[in-house]
């Protein structure tokens, strides 16, 4: 959420490290986080670890479950779920007691968690910077660039490839691809103004 709108929408692989989250789905979410603060706008960052359910759907679950194994902890049976270390650690976040067995969680202590599953709420200090970096959002303008040959439009003779243009993609190998095709394009388009210009100036 960016000032309160909806930025980005993605599903994907998370890794909790040592440092914070990463993984592909928080290095292609960071582009609008970083993009955000930078400009000095309010980001916030909220994680769904049960994609596809509904809290309602959850809450079913959660019921059907105390009925069916009533004396199961809760972070047992969350681990039905997520992996067990994060269902006890969500579990100690909202302040919830991962021992207590699953049909003695009061209904308020449930919603807390059907909260920390669906809507967790990530509380970033920071990006990892430049040097953890592995795409650069920005550069030059992609309509100051013909992209037939990737010259520029506004300096004859350059020609831009890859990060050096403000075009970035997700993880997936988009900005390899991105920097191998107008790399070669302008390779291409590079030698051929070159032979152009070879045979110009032999003209008599
Ligand atoms: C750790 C990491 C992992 C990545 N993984 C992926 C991935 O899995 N899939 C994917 O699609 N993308 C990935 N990327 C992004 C991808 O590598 C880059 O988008 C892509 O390489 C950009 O290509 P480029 O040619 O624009 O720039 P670069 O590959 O950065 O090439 C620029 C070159 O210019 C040279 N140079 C700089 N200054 C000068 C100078 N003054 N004179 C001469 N030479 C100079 C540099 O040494 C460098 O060799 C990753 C990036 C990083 C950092």
């Amino acid at each position: 959420m960016v000032e309160g709108r909806e930025a980005d929408r993605r599903t994907g692989s998370l890794l909790w490290t040592h440092f914070g989250i990463s993984g592909p789905v928080v290095m292609d979410a960071s582009r609008f986080w970083t993009l955000a603060t930078n400009r000095g706008a309010q980001a916030d960052l909220y994680g769904n670890f049960v994609p596809g359910r509904t809290p309602d759907e959850l809450r079913a679950w959660l019921t059907v479950q105390a009925t069916k194994h009533p004396k199961r902890s809760l972070a047992r049976t969350l681990a039905l779920l997520v992996p067990e270390r994060f269902a006890h650690s969500l579990c100690l976040y909202c302040s919830c007691d991962p021992l207590t067995t699953i049909a003695q969680v009061p209904r308020i202590d449930r919603n807390r968690l059907f909260d920390g599953l669906t809507r967790f709420r990530f509380p970033v200090e920071q990006d990892r910077g430049w040097n953890f970096a592995e795409v650069t959002a920005g550069g030059v303008p992609l309509d100051e660039i013909d992209y037939r040959t990737m010259e520029s439009k506004v300096a004859p003779g350059l020609y831009l490839t890859g990060e050096m243009l403000d075009c970035d993609g997700r993880i997936g190998g988009f900005n390899f691809q991105w920097a191998w095709t107008t790399g070669w394009l302008a390779g291409q388009s590079a030698a051929q103004s070159l032979r152009a210009g070879d045979i110009a100036s032999r003209t008599p």
